[in-house]
């Protein structure tokens, strides 16, 4: 089943904690000159016209890039992401929006290697359109082609991942991030990564997910958790409580396997000012939550608490969510030991790369006249079991420097710690200003979830 376009709901909160996220990640990778290989695993159309039919439609933007859009105060490494998507239009209006296969493309260099895979196959020649269109306008810039830097398949993503691990430098960024329209998905991204991990143990993995109420989403985490990773991260963004009739997404995260050891402290710079800036609620916040495995049984604590942290369990599965809420506006502040901790940024070893503007506007028109043609709902799909959360897990330590602004307001995250209920993630991004939403995005595509 194939009907999520994310054309609908590029440039929302989730694709911004998702990019922004993916920048540092190139930024770090870049800070070693031997090359790496970028997998995207599941890649879209690459580049995204705002004021397309599918993006107007749903006006996810407006939940995301969209406030994000003006802001001259942010965070530096927030700035990082955001000077690639003003990049993109110079005109200085919003017009488009970048996927995962273009910020790729703009913050990896000359001799790294991009290999993306998507199955829609409507998606599928849009970016490899987009893709032409770049390397012609490269071309007249007297610009290199990007000859085999960048190959795209139409194919199954994970599956395809498989085969390319390990990479022939043996390094590698590998970005995760389905549509989680069909249950499935969910045990797919863990299987795929626990294999993944066994071939190429050191492998950077971002793995995005949809918080939400359903079981599989609750018990994601903690399962990704349990794979046999030297470490992980696990960061989300919450920018409204849930809607009563569980309608929208509120909430996602991103979980890093492998993560630089930069991306916490940076994290901790930006996530209260994109809870500030997108936070649409008293639910808004952040959490952040880092763990090392070592062996033995599951002891996974959060930092400088009492409690242990989530494992195994989707009754439990959150009670870190909301550590590291921050208040909105005209709300009790947070307290002065809650303030997030400086950045400690890798130096840009490779930036995006301004000059492919031009090309833009025939990319994004590419991306534009995209057939709706992912209208239909999505369904729960052939859904095959998750795995048991029952299963034996591997010890780890505790996880470390848990979240930046911790411990606060023990009730007010239990309340709202990512359980919208409902199905759809991408679409209809809750709370957004659009009236015209509908559960699954206006038509929109499919769900994440
Ligand atoms: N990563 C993209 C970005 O950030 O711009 C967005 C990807 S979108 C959320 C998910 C994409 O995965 C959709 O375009 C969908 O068609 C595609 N897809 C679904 N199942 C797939 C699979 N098994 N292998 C590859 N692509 C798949």
């Amino acid at each position: 089943m194939l009907s999520y376009r994310h054309a609908f709901h590029a440039g929302n909160h989730a694709d911004v904690l998702k990019h922004f996220v993916q920048v540092q990640l190139h930024l770090y990778m870049n800070q070693k000159d031997a090359a790496y290989t970028y997998i995207d695993t599941h890649s879209g159309a690459g580049v995204y016209s705002l004021d397309s039919f599918q993006a107007t439609k749903t006006g996810e933007f407006d939940t995301g890039i969209g406030p994000l859009w003006n802001c001259d105060d942010a965070p530096a490494p927030l700035k990082e992401y955001l000077d690639l998507v003003h990049a993109m239009n110079p005109s200085g209006k919003l017009r488009y929006y970048p996927g995962s296969p273009y910020v790729a493309e703009q913050m990896s260099r000359e001799q790294d290697r991009l290999r993306l895979f998507e199955l829609h196959p409507a998606d599928c020649k849009i970016l490899a359109d987009n893709f032409r269109k770049l390397d012609a306008h490269k071309a007249e810039q007297g610009q290199r082609s990007r000859g085999r830097r960048v190959m795209i398949d139409h194919g199954d993503g994970f599956a395809s991942m498989k085969a390319l691990l390990p990479p022939p430098s043996r390094r590698a960024l590998v970005l995760i991030d389905p549509p989680y329209e069909i249950k499935d998905d969910y045990k797919r991204v863990r299987d795929a990564v626990e294999e993944a991990l066994g071939k190429f143990p050191s492998g950077m993995f971002a793995i995005w997910y949809p918080v939400l109420q359903r079981m599989e989403s609750r018990q994601f985490p903690d399962r990704l958790k349990r794979l046999p990773a030297k470490e992980w991260l696990n960061v989300t963004l919450t920018t409204n409580t849930p809607t009563p009739d569980g309608t929208g997404l509120h909430s996602s995260g991103m979980f890093i396997v492998n993560p630089p050891y930069t991306l916490e402290p940076m994290l901790r710079e930006v996530m209260p000012y994109l809870v500030r800036v997108l936070g649409r609620d008293a639910g808004a916040r952040f959490t952040i939550e880092k763990g090392t495995q070592v062996t033995g049984a599951v002891t996974g604590r959060q930092a400088g608490e009492g409690p242990r942290a989530p494992v195994g369990n989707a009754r439990r599965a959150s009670p870190l969510s909301g550590k590291g809420s921050l208040r909105l506006p005209g709300q009790s502040m947070p307290r002065a030991d809650e303030a997030p901790a400086p950045a400690d940024k890798p130096a840009r070893a490779a930036g995006p790369r301004a000059n492919n503007t031009r090309a833009l506007g025939r990319l994004a028109r590419a991306e534009g006249a995209a057939p709706a043609d992912g209208a239909t709902r999505a369904g729960g799909g052939s859904a095959s079991a998750p795995a048991s959360a029952s299963a034996r897990a591997p010890a780890r330590t505790p996880p470390r420097n848990t979240t930046g602004s911790t411990a606060r307001n023990a009730a007010g995250n239990t309340a709202g710690q990512g359980t919208a209920r409902g199905n759809s993630a991408r679409p209809a991004t809750a709370g957004a200003p659009r009236s015209n939403r509908t559960r699954q995005g206006g038509g929109g595509g499919g769900g994440r979830g």
